[in-house]
């Protein structure tokens, strides 16, 4: 069972876990060390937001509202610090705002820099206004041929067939993180729902200009676009990280090493976990997030460093949601698409589960 004893209770006698980035995996391993540990979780937002629900909520805003989640619902027994982090001096990370928090271990979790809204009702604010403007095109060009970008054309596709997509990628292929096989039954998937695919072509992001609806590509074509949507991929979340003294432990793609337990490499009392570790496998963060909470439960009762638990990267599943119904499925040993991997994601797209997972209602609407 759960102690639920108050923080202050415990003020001084529990060790001081610090959380910095408060996304899937950070979420996860707040909530599941809070009653073990006075635990302060840093994010630059007030929520915590199931990044796979994200694209259904920009055709389907209400749906927002269970996947964007206060901080505050999850974590009832822990400190929350609306800010970024900005360095790591002498075991206290240093918050934009000026705060100093110390810790005794400290969890890395910033996978990704985005620019987000500070605040859950201007997220959702957002999401009806990205509605209306993909209501009112005709034409739509998303650019950008990964999980973000394929799952957006699908989800426009599947409830606005009347609209004309035209989806640009610079790769020979989508969805270039899974096998071929994957890849291109999603093109024939996304063909048959008349989204245009264009491969090995760019955009010009840094020059596009507001109300401009004419898009050069790179291979000379002209796409006439009313609305266009950036999947481009987002930056790793390290660059806070790039002169503290953990500067040394980033490899050449920003993100940081780690040992099999998934501490970073050399530290004894700092974790990272999520897509911001080099371990070679994406939509692994909230398993990271688990095995770090029992490495951290270990050494809080005074356990054994021998005795924590390791990470063993295995093959696994993915599944990239294609609309409400349909999804396509790698397993390390075949490929569907259709129904059968669409009745396992695309329905609720997981949010009941990861609601749940938070020790939250899988239903209940957020106010
Ligand atoms: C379309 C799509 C579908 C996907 N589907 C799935 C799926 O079905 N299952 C699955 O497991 N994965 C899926 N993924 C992958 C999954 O979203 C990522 O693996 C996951 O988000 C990584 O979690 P994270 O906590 O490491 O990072 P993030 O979720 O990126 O969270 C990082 C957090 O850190 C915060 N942060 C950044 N910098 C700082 C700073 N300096 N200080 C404080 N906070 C900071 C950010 O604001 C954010 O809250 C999908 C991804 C995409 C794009």
């Amino acid at each position: 069972m759960e102690d639920t004893k108050p923080p202050e209770y415990w003020q001084g006698v529990w060790k001081r876990v610090v959380v910095v980035g408060g996304g899937v995996a950070g979420s996860l391993l707040a909530k599941s060390l809070q009653f073990h540990a006075d635990v302060t979780l840093i994010d630059p937002k007030d929520y915590f937001e199931i990044p796979w629900a994200s694209l259904r909520s920009m055709v389907e805003p209400s749906f927002a509202e269970r996947s964007v989640i206060y901080h505050r619902d999850y974590l009832t027994n822990g400190r929350i610090i609306v800010s970024k982090a900005v360095d790591i001096v002498n075991s206290q990370v240093l918050t934009a705002d000026g705060r100093l928090i110390a810790y005794d271990y400290l969890v890395i979790a910033t996978g990704h820099d985005d620019c987000l809204p500070q605040t859950r009702s201007e997220r959702l604010k957002e999401y009806k206004s990205e509605n209306e403007d993909i209501k009112a095109s005709d034409s739509i060009l998303i650019v950008g041929g990964g999980p973000t970008g394929v799952e957006l054309a699908a989800e426009i596709a599947v409830d606005f067939p009347e609209k004309r997509v035209t989806l640009v990628h610079d790769g020979s292929r989508l969805l270039e993180f899974i096998g071929l096989k994957a890849a291109n039954k999603t093109l024939e998937w996304l063909k048959s729902k008349k989204v245009e695919v264009k491969l090995q072509q760019s955009i010009d992001v840094d020059n596009i200009s507001t109300g401009s609806k004419t898009y050069k590509t790179s291979g000379g074509e002209t796409i006439k676009a009313d609305c266009v949507l950036l999947c481009t991929g987002k930056q790793p979340g390290s660059a806070w990280l790039s002169e503290t003294m953990l500067k040394g432990s980033i490899d050449g793609l920003g993100r940081l090493k780690v040992d099999e337990n998934l501490r970073v490499k050399g530290c004894k009392n700092i974790f990272a976990i999520g897509d911001i570790t080099d371990i070679k496998a994406s939509y692994l963060g909230q398993k990271h997030a688990l095995v770090v909470a029992k490495n951290v439960k270990l050494l809080l009762g005074g356990g054994k460093e021998s005795k924590m638990s390791a990470y063993k990267p295995k093959s696994f599943q993915v599944i990239v949601s294609l609309g409400r119904n349909d999804a396509v499925a790698q397993h390390p040993l075949t490929t569907i698409i259709g129904l059968v991997p669409g009745l396992i994601k695309s329905r609720d797209l997981y949010v009941g589960k990861t609601r749940k997972q938070l020790g939250l209602d899988p239903r209940q609407v957020d106010s």
